[in-house]
């Protein structure tokens, strides 16, 4: 069984930028749900079940036709939401990246200011419900969108980091104003476990 993993953070942590109302809903309802309708759609699948969310989403291959895209749809929402909640944080001044993602960043695409205007760009012409990654390839780092809950392990990509632009992730404090809500994602951006995530991603 697919577990809800805890928050190393209050869900209040990162007000003014994201409200409690919404991390709490986004947390205990939505994620939740990816997990219980997992759950449901792997009855009688224990192979499949014991898997790590990460594996389980590296062999599409192996999962029978009939419960594919609901494994898909909510393996996706379990481990895009479980990355989610770990790189994110209480904000802090002046947040960006530092050491080797700080170098990989500048490497690819110019500078720290020169990525964010792409991530923004890709956020808000992304049509729907869907993500944006930082997602490590076999040519380096890349900006992706990705409908639904969609994630790069699905195409043999590496997620290092990525926001969640479905309504339900800004609904409340922002309404349709989705780049306020992007703009402010940034100061909450723990580049410490982006790091982490990023340095394991590259072994
Ligand atoms: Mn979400």
């Amino acid at each position: 069984m697919y577990k809800l993993p805890d928050l190393n953070y209050e869900y209040s942590a990162l007000e003014p930028f994201i409200d409690e109302a919404t991390m709490r809903i986004h947390h205990t309802k939505h994620h939740q749900g990816y997990i219980d309708k997992l759950n449901k759609a792997l009855e009688g699948h224990e192979n499949l079940m014991n898997l790590t969310i990460e594996e389980l989403m590296m062999k599409l291959d192996e999962i029978p036709e009939e419960i594919k895209q609901v494994v898909i749809n909510n393996g996706g929402g379990h481990i895009n939401h479980s990355m989610f909640w770990e790189i994110l944080r209480a904000s802090k001044e002046n947040n960006k990246p530092e050491g080797e993602i700080e170098k990989a960043i500048n490497q690819k695409f110019g500078n720290f200011e020169e990525f964010k205007k792409l991530f923004n760009e890709k956020a808000m012409s992304l049509f729907g419900s869907g993500w944006v990654f930082l997602e490590l390839t076999t040519n380096g780092l890349n900006v992706k969108r990705h409908s639904f809950q969609n994630n790069p392990l699905m195409y043999g990509n590496k997620p290092i980091m990525g926001i969640d632009v479905w309504e339900h992730a800004y609904y409340l404090k922002y309404q349709n104003r989705r780049a306020e809500y992007v703009d402010a994602w940034w100061n909450v951006v723990n580049w410490e476990k982006v790091e982490e995530r990023y340095l394991e991603a590259s072994k």
